[in-house]
């Protein structure tokens, strides 16, 4: 005897007709996804919970371990694997992580290099150009604090 799956849910899938081939003295069952794929599923991999999905499942969750591992990365917001000797010409001073101040009481051009590693900010104070405060002040700072 046949067991009718027809209509029901496993997961993903739907199974909707068994087919004429079976596995193992199983039936095979046609199965349509949520994502629209189709397949043939033995009906003993339904209804274990062995086959919740045409196997777009797995693959979304591979992708999201893969952001995951990429997120841990992240460093002022990009991967650190992005990070790369040449200045990005994004900020203000024309240097990512420097910026521009002065000095309490005299009121002197200084500048300051920084950087945030989980949420946490490091600086390095006292520069006289951006350049400097990008090379020994940014550059030591992510030698310092950049996660290896
Ligand atoms: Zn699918």
């Amino acid at each position: 005897m046949k067991k009718n799956i027809s209509n029901q849910r496993f997961g993903r899938l739907v199974a909707v007709y068994p087919i004429d081939k079976t596995y193992q003295n199983k039936t095979i069952w046609h199965c349509v996804c949520d994502c629209g794929n189709e397949i043939d599923v033995v009906i003993s991999y339904l209804t274990s919970g062995d086959t919740k999905s045409c196997g777009c499942l797995k693959q979304e969750i591979d992708q999201s371990n893969l952001r995951a591992k990429y997120d841990s990365k992240r460093v002022d917001g990009i991967a650190t694997q992005l990070f790369s000797d040449k200045p990005r010409k994004d900020s203000s001073t024309g240097y990512r992580g420097v910026c521009k101040y002065y000095t309490r009481t005299s009121k002197q051009e200084r500048y300051r290099a920084w950087i945030t590693i989980k949420g946490k900010r490091y600086f390095k104070s006292g520069f006289l150009t951006a350049e400097d405060a990008y090379y020994n002040g940014r550059k030591e700072l992510e030698k310092l604090y950049l996660p290896k």
